[in-house]
């Protein structure tokens, strides 16, 4: 059953509403406390008294007030659990499981600027469980999205438009802090109060951000030196590359043609020595025919035509091998060369294999520190086991025994070239014994013919030529043969180069003139390229690895330092967003309370008939001068940041008195100065409504007119609701409930006439 009193707009009440303010629309009540049915207040009038007899639930009424607004002390609302909110039941009525209170409030002003709402209703529900729940306009929301969209009106939280029975004094025996507190709510302060602690929330987080950022980078600094002197390293090694790539274009473009030049002169002159011998075969021929006339003959020179092929074979042999033999002697020299440069290399060389497991045996091990150990500890390791790696890719064996392979190279070559130089020198003689049995083969024909002494002179002129073109042929044949190696030499360093240093290694023009200059500074060229290669080999290794970890690690401290710089940013806003919060706190404080108490001293003044009142800011505080305990439980950061901000004290002016301590006023002149100073804040900055329980209650006859024409003045700015049992304030109200309690517990709302308010109140 729905109780809601139709509000009846009172005439006669001496009171004009030409303005009718109406900010606060409804109160809605539901299973709160003595309230178990839901039951509907409407305020469509400026001011609105409750009136009832004592214990029908008019506190109660207010109370509803602070629960919506989300009061979180119990005490407060006369509970100690939130269950004591609840309709506990009587004996006609079952207790309910759920209170609920909405306080409905008219937008159409913004009194809430940020809702774009012509109604506004705060809801909030509490469960037997404790539990309570908050909506704006249905929608649930956070206690402190509640706070903060009620601080944007004007409603702060501590409660100074709420005024409770018998608190209406409250504001006068708080601590200086407190009363600051709640003149800084009243003066809705608490807008700028919240996003100043918004602000210094986040200063914090971004602080902490700093540090964090800033440990990081630390972490990695010593990780990107060492990966920029890998860099470096590697930078030299292509400067070494490019230079190897140089000499490289150079040697090989004379190397090719001193090549083709040699071979081409060679066998030039291998031709010409052809020519010559088939001159002298040619004319030994005509000899050998002019003795072929009779069998005799014939038989004679068919031994010397034997003995001459039999010479030709073997010189032919030993020319073959002098090409090989002289192949040989070029590769010899070169691998000679080779092992030497090998041996005198500089730097220790440690078989692949065991750098291979000790590089495993690091890895193993750091992987399993890697949950364990501090991030500082594990970062240092890592970038130790990089350095190891590039350490060992160093000082690695290019060849597990190159060395040896090399000295093998030396010694089987040598082995062959004796063992050719043995048959060689079979050959040789092989040669000698052709030669002379040719001579002697000769020697008989000529015997036998009778030839003349000349003949026989100018046939052994043709032999020794002969003998002389074949050594000389012999010799042309070992120069081939050394071109050969010095081919495959070629082929193969233009192999080893392009690997080493790319195919540009081999691009150059092809000369056809060689510079003019001595066969040793080639060799001086491959010196230099020889020593370039181990070096462009030692630099080289896991470029690529290191240069993306180091692209990786200086991108990721980029990062870093940007994220330093935005955080800076970022902090620097903040400070100054802080530091304009706290100037414009400083400065609506100072306006604030310099009009509060122009407000004060003149309703102080109306109460009194005289006298003076004002607010005067503390001493600048000494932590522990102030009587108040809570504040010190507080965290010390945010004490010594309220320290920092002085409190409010009362000083009172009565008329024809010299009483000047509050402590020394009567009840009625406490009441009357708090209802001064509660009325002078509203003045200054109006709630959208003042609820009064009971404020009224010590005053006499004159005070509650004067108390009755300030309800009228300050119900031009703000909408109150008085809960009264005093007829002269009843009768400024234009809407009058009376609550009355039954014998369920259950309180009921009707709208009464003046006339029957004040029965009702009875
Ligand atoms: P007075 O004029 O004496 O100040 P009042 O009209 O302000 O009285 P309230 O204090 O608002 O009266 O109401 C108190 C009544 O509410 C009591 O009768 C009390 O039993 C009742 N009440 C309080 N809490 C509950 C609850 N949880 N369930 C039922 N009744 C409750």
């Amino acid at each position: 059953m729905l109780i809601a009193a139709t509000p009846l707009l009172l005439e006669g009440s001496g009171f004009s509403y030409a303005i009718i303010l109406v900010m606060l629309k409804r109160l809605e009540i539901a299973g709160f406390k003595s309230f178990a049915k839901k039951t509907v207040l409407d305020f469509s009038s400026s001011v609105t008294s409750v009136v009832g007899p004592n214990g029908s639930g008019k506190s109660n009424v207010a109370e509803a007030f602070r629960f919506a607004l989300g009061e979180q002390s119990m005490k407060s609302m006369r509970g100690k659990r939130s269950e004591d909110l609840i309709w506990s039941g009587s004996n006609m009525a079952p207790r309910a499981n759920r209170a609920a209170v909405v306080i409905v409030f008219d937008n159409t002003r913004r009194i809430f600027p940020k809702l774009d709402f012509e109604e506004v209703s705060i809801e909030r529900a509490v469960f037997r469980d404790g539990a309570s729940e908050y909506a704006i306009n249905g929608s649930k929301v956070r206690l402190r999205d509640v706070q903060e969209l009620l601080a944007s009106a004007n409603i702060g939280e501590t409660g100074h438009h709420i005024i409770s029975q018998g608190e209406a004094d409250r504001i006068l025996t708080a601590a200086p802090r407190e009363r600051r507190a709640m003149l800084e709510d009243a003066l809705g302060l608490k807008v700028f109060e919240f996003r100043k602690q918004e602000a210094e929330r986040k200063l914090e987080k971004t602080e902490e951000n700093v540090a964090q950022v800033e440990a990081l980078r630390r972490e990695i600094a010593p990780h990107i030196r060492f990966l920029a002197k890998q860099v470096e390293r590697l930078e030299r090694a292509e400067e070494l590359a490019k230079e190897l790539r140089a000499v490289s274009q150079t040697y090989f473009a004379i190397e090719e043609a001193y090549i083709r030049i040699e071979k081409e002169k060679t066998e030039a002159l291998s031709r010409d020595v052809k020519e010559r011998l088939a001159v002298i075969e040619s004319e030994l021929a005509v000899f050998e025919e002019r003795v072929t006339t009779d069998s005799e003959g014939m038989k004679r020179s068919e031994a010397v035509r034997k003995a001459e092929r039999e010479l030709d074979r073997v010189t032919a042999e030993r020319s073959v091998l002098a090409r090989e033999l002289g192949r040989i002697e070029g590769a010899l020299a070169g691998a000679k060369q080779r092992s030497i440069a090998v041996a005198r290399d500089p730097y220790v060389k440690i078989p692949r294999d065991d750098l291979a497991t000790l590089q495993q045996e690091i890895d193993r091990q750091v992987m399993a520190l890697d949950d364990a150990a501090p991030g500082a500890v594990l970062a240092a390791l890592q970038s130790l086991r990089t350095v190891m790696k590039v350490f060992f890719e160093r000082f690695a064996l290019p060849n597990d025994d190159y060395l040896a392979e090399e000295e093998q190279l030396v010694h089987d070559l040598e082995h062959k070239r004796n063992e050719m130089l043995v048959s060689d020198g079979v050959l040789e003689e092989q040669v000698e014994q052709a030669r002379s049995a040719l001579a002697r083969a000769r020697e008989a024909t000529m015997a036998h013919e009778e030839t003349g002494r000349e003949q026989n002179r100018r046939l052994l002129d043709l032999a020794e030529s002969k003998a002389k073109e074949e050594s000389e042929n012999s010799r042309l044949m070992a120069k081939l043969g050394e071109l050969d190696y010095l081919a495959e030499e070629l082929e193969m360093g233009r192999r080893e180069a392009v690997a080493l240093v790319g195919v540009n290694a081999l691009s150059f023009e092809p000369l056809s003139v060689l510079p003019n200059e001595d066969r040793r500074a080639q060799e001086d060229r491959k010196r230099s390229m020889e020593r370039l290669k181990i070096r462009v080999e030692e630099a080289g290794g896991s470029g690529d690895d290191v240069r993306s970890e180091f692209k990786e690690a200086t991108d990721r401290e980029a990062f870093l330092a940007k994220e330093l710089e935005d955080l800076a940013t970022s902090s620097a806003s903040l400070r100054e967003l802080i530091s304009d919060l706290d100037s414009e706190l400083q400065k609506s404080f100072a306006e604030g309370l310099a009009a509060v108490n122009a407000s004060f001293g003149e309703f102080f003044g109306l109460m009194f008939g005289g006298g003076g009142a004002r607010l005067i800011l503390e001493e600048a505080s000494a932590p522990g001068s102030d009587e108040d305990d809570e504040d010190y439980e507080e965290e010390s950061v945010s004490r010594s940041k309220k320290n920092q901000k002085p409190g409010i004290e009362i000083a009172v002016n009565l008329p024809k008195k010299r009483v000047q301590a509050l402590m020394q006023l009567s009840g009625g002149e406490r009441a009357l100065t708090s209802i001064a100073l509660i009325f002078a804040m509203s003045q200054v900055n109006p709630p959208p409504f003042l609820i009064l329980d009971e404020t009224d209650a010590a005053l006499d006859e004159a005070n509650s007119r004067r108390y009755g024409d300030m309800i009228e003045s300050l119900s031009k700015r703000s909408q109150l609701i008085v809960i009264t049992h005093n007829r002269e304030t009843m009768s400024r109200a234009g809407i009058l409930y009376g609550v009355t309690m039954g014998a369920d517990g259950i309180s009921k709302l009707l709208s009464v006439k003046f006339e029957e308010a004040v029965t009702v109140a009875k």
